[in-house]
């Protein structure tokens, strides 16, 4: 399955077989770069959703089955679906390029890497893992604390990162011994389809331990009020994630969000700026700002602010912008047209605002694909739209400050607390910021988060952490049992 091929398909993975669907609703996919469609697939109807949550329930509650497996069982299994899918890293990168836009350099490095770099982590973590620990008691002589696995999950999951951000949850709820229900993205949905083509023809894991209901926020809604889930992990934007959150808080049904994020880069005055530039770029631009966790805000000492704008200028009209396809695109399309709207009207807003544009602003003279070009905003304050709203595009605004302990108070007033970085030459003064930036994550010269470390936010950027130690810890549910 690539995208040389229109993708045509009438079934939905669940059970560990591609079914019928309840309902003939489809799913038409476009390409970013060149607005062709590129895909047309089955949709999951309400119907379809009760039939993946029951396949899940029944694996779950199977006494053979994949949660009553050894741990070290299900990590050779997850190692085994690591290569397997590994092997099929380029399609994977290849899919969700053409699908929301994202450069195949970026594709083949995440989408293509961090899966099989998940599932091995969190197979070797559980294989090391004692399922149940003694501990000796105050009032008791003894207590056996077992990790038990939270149950059947909902996994939903955005389009900027369809398969590693499937994968934070995927993997070590499947480490844990859960089974999943996903809910992937309409804008990039053919890749989950790739995904149960591969489950389906290797039978690594036993049916109904993951289940695919492609659709739109009417059918997340209907799976995370579901009577028969028991933890919905979310990835998205704050204003899901407040519904589900409400939802979930009503069920009293755990719950991760991962929201969204305006994180600051903290440029400090003898940062190198010619040298970090690729980094900053990755840092501030990743994915044409599609990016959750990219620092869009940009602040700089007020002495070397026309220094700062002048280089950030230069990184981002040197950006080569095309097709996401292409091995030299720097910045590929948006995701959809509605999206590059959004996009523009957040440009259309900081100029009104009074905010100036250094670079940027328009489409780069590209007439088809959703294309917006590397646009940085100076002349800028942290009061203005464009420096308080998550855009989620390659926009960036500079903004100027007096001193450390200034820097340091814009970058926290922000309603999000996601990400953040710094740039020095000086470690020590990079760790002190980075003690005091109020945030769940944070980068010295750089932003790379990495699956040993805990990856979440603060604030209205959400609740929770996934990756490392303490995401499989969110799919297990410990018990005590109290032992004379
Ligand atoms: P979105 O919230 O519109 O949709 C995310 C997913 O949730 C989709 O599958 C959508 O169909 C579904 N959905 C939407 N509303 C729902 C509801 N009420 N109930 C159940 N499901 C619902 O977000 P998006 O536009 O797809 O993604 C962009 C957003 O995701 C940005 O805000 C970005 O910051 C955020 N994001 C956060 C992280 C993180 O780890 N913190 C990572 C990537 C993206």
């Amino acid at each position: 399955m690539t995208v040389a091929e229109f993708i045509e398909r009438d079934t939905l993975f669940v059970g560990g077989r591609n079914t019928t669907p309840a309902t003939s609703a489809t799913i038409t996919v476009r390409s970013a770069s060149t607005e062709q469609t590129i895909g047309h697939v089955a949709a999951a109807a309400e119907a379809d959703v009760d039939a993946a949550v029951a396949a899940a329930r029944a694996a779950f509650c199977d006494p053979n089955g994949w949660a009553a497996w050894e741990p070290s069982r299900r990590a050779d299994a997850l190692t085994a679906l690591a290569s397997v899918i590994g092997a099929h890293g380029e399609e994977f990168a290849t899919l969700v390029s053409a699908q929301n836009g994202m450069p195949i350099s970026t594709a083949r490095q995440i989408e293509g890497g961090f899966p099989g770099a998940l599932l091995s982590y969190y197979g070797a973590l559980v294989r090391e893992q004692p399922p149940e620990e003694y501990r000796r008691g105050i009032f008791v002589d003894g207590v056996v604390i077992r990790r038990e696995p939270i149950g059947v999950v909902a996994a939903i999951v955005p389009w900027n990162y369809p398969q590693t951000l499937l994968f934070t949850k995927l993997a070590p709820a499947l480490a844990a011994g859960c089974s999943v229900v996903v809910k992937p993205s309409p804008e990039t949905v053919l890749d989950s389809f790739l995904l149960g083509d591969i489950l389906e023809q290797h039978e690594i894991l036993p049916p109904g331990v993951v289940n695919f209901v492609p659709g739109g926020r009417d059918i997340g809604t209907y799976l995370v009020r579901h009577p028969d889930i028991d933890k919905v992990a979310f990835t998205g934007s704050t204003a899901a994630g407040r519904s589900i959150g409400e939802v979930c808080g009503r069920l009293l049904r755990p719950v991760t969000l991962e929201l969204g994020g305006k994180s600051a880069a903290i440029l400090l005055d003898d940062a190198d700026l010619a040298a970090i530039t690729s980094d900053l770029f990755a840092a501030t631009m990743m994915n044409n700002g599609q990016t959750c966790f990219i620092s869009s805000r940009v602040l700089a000492p007020r002495s070397q602010y026309q220094k700062v704008i002048d280089a950030l200028t230069d990184m981002a009209s040197s950006a080569i912008v095309g097709d996401a396809l292409d091995d030299k695109t720097m910045i590929g399309p948006m995701v959809s047209e509605a999206h590059r709207e959004r996009v523009e009207s957040y440009i259309r807003k900081g100029a009104a605002e009074g905010a100036r544009v250094a670079t940027g602003g328009g489409r780069g003279g590209h007439d088809r694909g959703w294309f917006v070009e590397p646009t940085i905003f100076a002349d800028t304050n942290n009061h203005m739209s464009i420096a308080r709203e998550e855009i989620f595009g390659p926009v960036v605004t500079v903004i100027p400050y007096e001193d450390i302990n200034d820097a340091v108070a814009l970058a926290n007033d922000s309603e999000y607390g996601l990400a953040g970085t710094v740039w020095t030459r000086d470690k020590d003064r990079a760790l002190d910021i980075a003690r005091r930036v109020q945030t769940g994550t944070f980068g010295v010269n750089t932003y790379v988060p990495d699956p040993v470390a805990p990856f979440g936010g603060v604030k209205s950027s959400g609740i929770g952490r996934e990756l490392g130690p303490e995401g499989l810890a969110s799919y297990q549910q410990p018990k005590s049992i109290y032992v004379p």
